[in-house]
């Protein structure tokens, strides 16, 4: 059996290779916490998306995830579950089954995250969600929301929250 790459390298390899940077998926957790926790810098973001990228159920979703998004991209998924894939159709929801297992890895408080920036498509989502001819990211936004809204809810539980007083 073929030794297995170090997955935690393999899973930033992959998301480079989409054109999904760490920075990227730190911009969105900043934009999740930033009202919520005092002084907050994009740099301390980068170390949850870090944290939240060492964890194997993680790495397993980008693994799944970018896989099938570019076998359909090359059409080579068998019909008809190519084309749902490929127009990336609002029903199907197999995507988002697969991001509830990133979002749940730090409780419930990543739930909401989740939804909101689902919802709002800030940064780096709003790229993903473009449909530009010949991509396909169904999985990988959903993949990228969950990843920032597990990190921002590390955060949550971590540290220190801006009081009422503080604003
Ligand atoms: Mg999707």
């Amino acid at each position: 059996m073929a030794k297995q790459p170090d997955l935690y390298e393999h899973s930033i390899a992959l998301l480079k290779q989409e054109n999904v940077s760490i920075q990227s998926i730190a911009e969105l957790v900043f934009f999740l916490q930033k009202d919520y926790i005092k002084d907050l810098t994009v740099e301390e973001c980068i170390d949850n998306v870090s944290v939240v990228l060492k964890k194997r159920e993680v790495q397993n979703a980008i693994m799944t995830g970018i896989a099938l998004d570019e076998l359909a991209q090359a059409k080579q998924l068998p019909e008809p579950l190519q084309h749902i894939i490929e127009i990336d159709e609002g029903l199907y929801g197999v995507d988002e089954i697969m991001a509830l297992g990133i979002v749940n890895v730090y409780g419930s408080i990543g739930l909401t995250n989740y939804g909101y920036i689902d919802k709002i498509k800030p940064g780096i989502l709003a790229e993903l969600n473009a449909h530009k001819q010949g991509e396909v990211h169904t999985f990988l936004d959903d993949i990228v929301g969950a990843i920032a809204a597990a990190a921002a809810s590390r955060m949550a539980h971590s540290l220190p929250l801006i009081q009422d007083e503080d604003k």
